[in-house]
């Protein structure tokens, strides 16, 4: 009886196996066509200001939708395309679709919002990030005063070559967010070196803020840090009017989630930046 379940377990482990190899190698060369094919686009989140619940801002986040995958989630192609190096060229697409549907608001008359894109690591330590920006915003028109990147704290571990990099960047005049702060390897060093206009406060640590002190106590102390920084504060995943109101009470400077909008389509956003949420 053992040897016989023995068995099927393997084979059914071989079995699994075989197949997300396959799957794997499908995948990559799927990606590699994804971006030539037009199978990429970008939805867009707005960012709320926590005082008058106006649109600031929007993050661009990447989508794949394919004709046998449907629609493939960032969480599940990204590591894939920082793997095998597609990152960069995808990771470009981001910065200059995201930089042309920025100003084409702008060009249609829209109140001046900030986009934010999301760096990979590979993207952020390529030898010519900032020209290769600098390019982009110069074709595109768009004042970079009105273009945020975002790194996380696992790019900073090579501290010597991100902060020359974020000087870089900050010369052309873009401006930086720590993004998912508080989940990685943070250092307060980091926050001393590096030139950084947002952080933004992780989704987990928003999610029980209702019942968990410790949670409030924290996110409390990051917004004290943070001001006390002169960086200013973004909450990430913010679904209920509770955690709205304890943020817009406590401090925070700007509110991304669901209770406000779903990452939507550039269409939509229109109608956001014209009018005031009306939210209580
Ligand atoms: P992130 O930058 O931290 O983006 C926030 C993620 O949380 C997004 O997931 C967003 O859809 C989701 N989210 C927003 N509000 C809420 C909420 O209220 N509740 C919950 N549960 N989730 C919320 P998404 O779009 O699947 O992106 C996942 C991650 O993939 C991003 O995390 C980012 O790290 C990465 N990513 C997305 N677009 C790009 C890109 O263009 N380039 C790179 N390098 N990475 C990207
Ligand atoms: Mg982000
Ligand atoms: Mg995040
Ligand atoms: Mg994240």
């Amino acid at each position: 009886h053992a040897k016989l379940l023995g068995k099927n377990n393997f084979q059914f482990y071989q079995g699994n196996m075989r197949n997300k190899v396959n799957e794997n190698f499908e995948m990559e060369s799927m990606l590699r066509k994804a971006l030539e094919q037009d199978e990429l686009l970008l939805v867009y989140q707005p960012q709320v200001n926590a005082s008058g619940n106006n649109v600031v801002g929007v993050e661009a986040l990447i989508r794949w939708k394919n004709e046998k995958l449907g629609m493939v989630s960032p969480g599940e192609f990204i590591p894939m395309a920082e793997e095998t190096g597609l990152i960069i060229p995808i990771g470009e697409w981001v910065i200059r679709t995201a930089c042309l549907q920025n100003k084409a608001w702008q060009n249609q008359g829209f109140e001046p919002i900030t986009m934010s894109v999301n760096l990979s690591i590979r993207q952020f330590y390529q030898s010519n990030l900032a020209a290769k920006v600098e390019e982009i915003l110069l074709e595109t028109g768009l004042n970079p005063v009105y273009l945020e990147l975002e790194i996380t704290e696992s790019m900073a571990m090579q501290a010597d070559t991100a902060t020359k990099v974020l000087n870089d960047l900050k010369k052309l005049g873009v401006k930086i967010a720590m993004d998912d702060f508080g989940t990685g390897y943070s250092s307060l060093n980091y926050l001393r070196n590096f030139p950084i206009d947002h952080l933004k406060i992780d989704q987990s640590f928003i999610r029980d803020i209702s019942q968990n002190e410790e949670d409030q106590n924290i996110i409390t102390s990051i917004i004290a840090l943070g001001h006390n920084l002169n960086i200013k504060l973004v909450a990430e995943g913010v679904e209920t009017k509770e955690q709205r109101d304890f943020l817009v009470e406590n401090g925070c400077d700007v509110l991304q989630g669901y209770y406000f909008s779903r990452p939507v389509e550039h269409s939509e956003i229109p109608a956001f930046i014209r009018s005031f949420l009306h939210i209580n």
